[in-house]
């Protein structure tokens, strides 16, 4: 074979291709479609999979819209005559989810029946929750947070809180009660000074000031480590040192920082501040908790 083949034109875009050397390398290298040196059997493949990759495209954006098919096995053939490279079929899969998801979070309220469909979308598209809820973490955050605005709470095993009758416990995290202290810095009162050792003695300075430490601001530090109980009555944060009881009753507020929530009541002075993991969702739920209306079931 000579080092340059033979040349033709291709019929896609007219510009003149030499064979390949592979031959399973069809492609126009210009165009990316079968080339004037692709088999018959080749363009056929090619077409056949262009039109499976359209119809896969076109499930994916109505389940996007709402519409899950009925059976997850055709989703299943369609993607395998589609011939994506498995990366970029899970990223359009996790993309369409994420498109429906955030449709359905956009309220801030998911219902049981908008949280069943978002059940059955992550099962059709073959993705796992603690997967997504890895690598989409601020949306699946979103959706917790809507869950419980929607009414669904969670219930757990309790660990730490023993209940009362009638009680119920919601929620158990990691969290640490944070103070108030005063940031003190050392404030210098004469430069330092140095000598050759040996030469001389050091002489002692008469009226001499010395650094004192001065308080330039405060800060919040950790006082105490534990676990945060949500139940339905009241939270409680069962410390290693010390336990407070919170009951929603003499909630006044809370707010919300991004590591941090603060609950203001009205028997207690000063507001006690934790520090936990995902604030936004353990704030929706005393929110929802404490609402004495009970939670909302109801878009409005
Ligand atoms: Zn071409």
């Amino acid at each position: 074979m000579p080092l340059f083949g033979p040349k033709r034109v291709c019929a896609h875009c007219g510009r003149e291709v030499r064979r390949h050397r592979d031959t399973a390398d069809y492609l126009c290298p210009f165009c990316r479609q079968p080339g004037p040196w692709a088999s018959l059997e080749q363009s056929e493949a090619f077409e056949a999979e262009q039109l499976a990759r359209a119809r896969y495209e076109e499930m994916l954006s109505a389940m996007s819209a709402g519409t899950i098919p009925a059976r997850k096995s055709l989703l299943d053939e369609v993607s395998a005559a589609a011939g994506y490279a498995g990366e970029q079929l899970a990223r359009m899969n996790e993309d369409a989810w994420a498109s429906s998801v955030s449709a359905a979070v956009a309220d801030d309220i998911v219902t049981a029946e908008e949280y069943a469909r978002i059940e059955a979308l992550t099962l059709a598209l073959g993705l796992d929750w603690t997967e997504v809820s890895r690598t989409r973490a601020e949306l699946a955050d979103h959706v917790a947070v809507a869950a419980i605005n929607g009414g669904l709470l969670p219930e757990v095993e309790p660990i730490v809180l023993i209940p009362k009758v009638g009680e119920i416990v919601r929620l158990e995290v990691q969290a640490t009660l944070m103070k108030l202290v005063p940031i003190r810095q050392y404030q210098a009162g004469y430069q330092g000074f140095s000598f050759p050792i040996g030469k001389t003695g050091i002489r002692y300075r008469v009226g001499g000031v010395r650094g004192k430490s001065v308080v330039i601001g405060t800060e919040f530090q950790a006082a105490d480590v534990g676990t945060l109980c949500v139940s339905s009555e009241r939270a409680v944060f069962v410390g290693r040192a010390k336990t407070l009881e919170l009951p929603y009753a003499k909630l006044v507020s809370l707010t919300v920082y991004g590591d941090a929530v603060q609950f203001h009541q009205s028997n207690r002075q000063t507001a006690p501040l934790f520090r936990v993991p995902k604030p936004d969702i353990v704030a929706a739920l005393i929110n929802a908790l404490a609402d004495p209306a009970g939670p909302r079931t109801q878009k409005s």
